[in-house]
């Protein structure tokens, strides 16, 4: 009816595209995953994902420090303890790995912090809850969150995010924050965390892969979505004050659902494996590095406020722009 609209269309430079364009990379909703090692002093690399790397007990702070100042406004942080045992002790210690980062952290820059809360690192089975014989019992590691929620919280920590997917494990967390005073400490629940073959890059990262068993128990299966609504109901009716969906990519119909459904702001969490498949693939010259704009772009495009991704401190370093 209009032939000339696509004319016009044609004619578009970059700064009108970029003026009508319906979606933008939201560089300050963006956040960058931190694994902080308590065996090593000095950084070190994580094969599977180029630019990533363990930070030591002697440098994270300056690492931290640098992605403030390219204006990283959150980060997710990881520990790997220097020990491990069958109840995750180190994960509930006031001198903790993590507990002496979000004081440390705070102490020196403005960023908001979200500390990932799981026993999964801490324990020397590697499950993300408690063993009793060969199952993973819901109730005591529920008592397991409630002391590292309080302990995070303690240290100073903006937001804590339970990430085993136990259930009521929201609910036990909200009550432990409110009776230990912490009201303004935030939950983001790992609401539809999918199990998925995308992991395995983190579990090298932050030396988590299950020594026995796998978490298909208490993740959900790749082959619902319905499924994922029920849980992020559940996390917000129990007291999250963000929900988040997990992986990003391959769950963009999950994330839209997800936003339409709900008000509370709504995370996506772009994988270890995602990072690593288009990583790996720019790297060697398979896909152009636009792919890489493409992969966050969509993201926000399908709904999300708030994008967890390893690409944050490249983007925000200006990766995108160099030639
Ligand atoms: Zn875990």
């Amino acid at each position: 009816m209009f032939p000339e609209t696509r004319m016009r269309r044609l004619r578009y430079g970059n700064l009108l595209r970029d003026f009508l364009s319906e979606t933008r990379i939201n560089e300050e909703k963006m956040v960058m995953p931190v694994f902080i090692d308590e065996n090593i002093r000095k950084r070190k690399p994580i094969e599977s994902m180029p630019g990533i790397f363990r930070q030591g007990t002697g440098d994270y702070l300056s690492y931290i420090q640098g992605l403030a100042d390219m204006g990283v406004k959150s980060i997710l942080l990881f520990g790997i303890p220097s020990s491990k045992d069958s109840s995750g002790t180190s994960a509930f210690q006031s001198n903790g790995v993590i507990q002496r980062a979000i004081k440390d952290v705070k102490a020196s820059t403005e960023i908001t912090i979200i500390a990932d809360l799981c026993l999964c690192e801490y324990t020397d089975t590697g499950q993300c809850g408690l063993m009793k014989g060969h199952y993973v019992d819901n109730d005591s590691t529920l008592v397991a969150y409630r002391k590292i929620a309080r302990t995070y919280a303690e240290a100073g920590t903006d937001i804590v995010a339970p990430s085993g997917m136990m259930d009521g494990q929201v609910a036990a967390i909200r009550d432990e924050l409110e009776k230990s005073g912490f009201s303004n400490t935030l939950i983001m629940g790992y609401s539809a965390k999918y199990a998925s073959g995308l992991y395995g890059p983190f579990r090298e990262a932050a030396d988590s892969a299950p020594q026995v068993g796998d978490r298909r128990s208490y993740q959900m299966d790749y082959r619902n979505s319905r499924e994922a609504l029920r849980e992020l109901k559940l996390d917000m009716e129990e007291g999250a004050d963000i929900l988040m969906v997990k992986p990003a990519l391959f769950y963009l119909d999950v994330l839209r659902e997800a936003r339409l459904s709900f008000t509370l702001p709504m995370a996506a969490y772009s994988v270890s494996g995602e990072y690593t498949m288009i990583r790996n693939a720019v790297d060697q010259g398979f896909l152009s590095k636009d792919v890489i704009a493409e992969s966050i772009s969509s993201i926000f495009r399908a709904g999300a406020d708030i994008v967890i991704s390893y690409f944050t401190e490249y983007i925000l370093s200006g990766g995108l722009e160099e030639q």
